[in-house]
């Protein structure tokens, strides 16, 4: 297996997985969408709240803002030793206070736990008109984007096969560079350069062009072009390596189990 980073920032990767099969390909697109633990507001107490907006949809709005995680200080509650009563090793307590006339944004929350915080600061939860009020405690718990979308870590996580461009017997007449949408195909001098093939999309639009029949865009079935952002609970650089792991540790699960039988 080779890996060829294309792009990495803090919320955003894009590489080059070569050497694997469709189906791990997607196994690790899916890992980074639902299997990889973040924290999310999971319970809400209510103390006050005189705002324009129901309790449970004020529940709500706080559930989706997402959390920053240090996943290696927090345990699933099904896993911890409390046995799910709730502990400083399975949960975390965020309050809000806040009076009208405000808008009242994520940042407003105060974190028992000064690491696990909004990963946005300016996410709006709430207008609040004069003499409006709201006072809650919020829970935080570890989850999967498989039991609930709150607990999603990466967004927009997708793969595409490495797009492979051949061009054969040509009269450079530059019909395929001129009805490429993507500025693949660049006419230099008596040749046609293909350059970063990596944003085609093989809309096959160019062959269609092409009356010589010599250009041909096809796929290879062992590479593939991997995207995804996070939320901001994990950088994605965290990200990929928790939904790796991930596979990894199922793997051994049902290697494991295969054991047994
Ligand atoms: S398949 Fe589409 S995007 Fe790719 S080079 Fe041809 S025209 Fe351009
Ligand atoms: S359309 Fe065909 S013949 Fe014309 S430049 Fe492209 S590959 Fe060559
Ligand atoms: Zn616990």
């Amino acid at each position: 297996m080779d890996i060829d980073i294309i792009e990495l920032s803090e919320r955003k990767a894009r590489f080059i997985l070569s050497g694997v099969s469709t189906s791990f390909a997607n196994a690790f697109r899916r890992s980074v969408l639902a299997e990889v633990p973040v924290l999310a507001i999971d319970d809400v107490n209510i103390y006050e709240n005189t705002s324009v907006l129901f309790d449970e949809q004020l529940s709500l709005r706080l559930g989706l803002i997402p959390l920053k995680t240090d996943t290696k200080s927090y345990t699933l509650r099904e896993e911890c030793s409390c046995k799910g009563a709730g502990c400083t090793l399975c949960q975390v307590s965020l309050t809000l206070s806040a009076e009208g006339p405000k808008v009242v944004y994520s940042g407003d929350m105060v974190s028992t736990d000064p690491e696990v915080r909004p990963a946005d600061a300016t996410i709006p939860i709430i207008e609040l008109k004069e003499k409006h009020k709201v006072v809650v405690e919020a829970i935080a718990r570890l989850g999967t984007g498989r039991n609930h979308s709150k607990w999603q870590a990466g967004v927009a996580s997708g793969f595409k096969n490495m797009p492979v461009i051949t061009i054969g017997n040509c009269d450079y007449c530059g019909k395929c560079v001129e009805v490429c949408p993507r500025n693949i195909l660049k006419m230099e001098g008596n040749k046609v350069k293909i350059v970063d093939i990596i944003e085609c999309s093989m809309c096959r639009l160019c062959e269609n062009a092409c009356d010589m029949d010599s250009i041909k865009v096809s796929s290879d079935p062992d590479s593939f072009v991997m995207s995804f952002e996070t939320t901001g609970a994990l950088t994605a650089a965290e990200l990929a390596l928790e939904a790796a792991g991930s596979i990894k540790k199922r793997a051994e699960q049902l290697g494991e189990i295969l054991n047994t039988l």
